[in-house]
């Protein structure tokens, strides 16, 4: 296996090679958004100076061109996260798009009075409000799974969750905030011995692990392409075909039809039917670009590289004295929620952002989380393959530096 070529890594990607503050930045904010290597931001601009022109409704050569490339990145994903079949995978402009589509749609064929869908308490809002729409439209009710003082989910107590009533699961594959990588494979073994299908939230596993949608036999899957190096506003659904078939649309529009008259419109085969409006074609082949750039570097040399930045931080963070990390699960990605006692999270980032330091505050859209630990916020570090690890120790640093002066 090849390890991380960090110093060629770092240059790919301009935005790294910075100062804020007149000190060499150090994004640790990537659980938020991820930075984009200079394969997406050249093919951007590529597109915007050559060949923009909207896809699948012109006959002349850009807008072919156009078309052609937007259907070779829904391949390229496709086969990114090993589907079945094309058809099955949906453009959206994000995970919580992603979530709230199905919400939508799936409810509207599935669900009704009574009801009831299983998540769990550590999702992120956007996979506990479309649901709790959801059932304030068809009076059903939402299920929620805890997790335990490490922040792994109580299987036992998932499984007890299932009744007659239960409709659909919808779980995050990790955690945005305890970074815990859920066991997916028996949740969902579990949900199907019910016949119940079951929705994993991606947007924090996709860039870190390889996923085979087929192997894992999971329903849905959703994901944003700018967690995983991409543009911005584009994201997928993965559904299985026999549930896409049998989902209502979602929104209206151009696109999404076959013919349409004031008499009676019919709809437009998968996956257009869930693509309303001009699509977003420079997101969606923006994400390949990503998705190559990663495949040439290796998801497994990734997710290696990533656990050592885990274990060394977890170390190093561990030694200050009065910090608190949440979510101390086996299996997590590298993310570390914490805080310092009788310091104020916000005090301590303030601080760090001076120092050239860029972590997150406040409760990472996950206030059930919080709630579990009776807080209202934490900071948040979360690494990738780009950061190193004097970068964790300029962090402990700066976090010492912060404690001096606030405590
Ligand atoms: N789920 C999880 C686990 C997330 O971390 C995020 C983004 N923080 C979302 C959903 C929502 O993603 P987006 O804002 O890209 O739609």
């Amino acid at each position: 296996m090849v390890d991380i070529d960090l110093q060629k890594i770092r240059e790919d990607f301009p935005i790294l090679n910075q100062k804020v503050y007149n000190k060499p930045l150090v994004y640790f904010d990537n659980g938020a958004t991820t930075q984009k290597p200079r394969a997406v931001i050249e093919k951007i601009n590529e597109i915007h100076s050559l060949t923009n022109s909207s896809t699948h409704r012109g006959v002349h050569y850009l807008s072919g061109l156009m078309t052609e490339e937007y259907e070779a990145s829904r391949e390229k994903i496709r086969a990114f996260i090993n589907a079945k079949d094309k058809s099955e995978i949906i453009y959206t402009s994000g995970t919580t798009a992603s979530i709230n589509l199905l919400a939508f749609s799936f409810g509207e064929k599935y669900i009704s009075e009574g009801d009831e869908i299983i998540i769990s308490e550590m999702e992120h809002h956007s996979n506990i409000v479309p649901w709790q729409l959801l059932c304030e439209r068809k009076k059903a009710s939402i299920k929620v799974t805890p997790f335990d003082e490490n922040g792994d989910l109580l299987i036992d107590e998932y499984k007890n969750l299932f009744t007659e009533k239960t409709r659909i699961v919808s779980i995050a594959h990790t955690s945005n905030t305890l970074g815990t990588v859920n066991p997916i494979k028996e949740i969902i073994d579990i949900a199907h011995s019910h016949n119940v299908p079951v929705l994993l939230d991606g947007a924090q596993a996709i860039q870190h692990e390889k996923i085979d949608v087929q192997e894992l036999d999971v329903d849905f899957y959703v994901f944003s392409a700018h967690k995983i190096y991409g543009p911005t506003g584009i994201g997928i659904l993965y559904g299985k075909q026999k549930w896409l078939e049998e989902m209502p649309p979602w929104q209206g529009g151009g696109n999404m039809v076959k013919n349409v008259s004031f008499n009676k419109t019919t709809y437009n085969n998968l996956p257009y039917k869930f693509e309303a409006g001009t699509p977003n074609y420079v997101g969606a082949v923006g994400l390949t670009k990503a998705l190559e750039y990663i495949e040439n570097i290796g998801i497994e040399n990734i997710r290696t590289y990533e656990n050592k930045l885990l274990h060394y931080s977890t170390q190093e963070l561990k030694k200050i004295e009065g910090l608190r990390i949440f979510g101390n699960s086996k299996n997590k990605i590298s993310v570390q929620i914490f805080n310092i006692d009788s310091v104020h999270p916000y005090d301590t980032a303030m601080i760090l952002d001076k120092l050239g330091i860029a972590v997150r505050t406040g409760s990472h859209c996950a206030q059930p989380v919080m709630d579990h630990f009776g807080i209202d916020s934490t900071i948040r570090a979360s690494m990738v393959f780009y950061n190193s690890f004097e970068e964790i120790d300029m962090l402990v640093e700066g976090i010492k530096k912060a404690q001096l002066m606030l405590q």
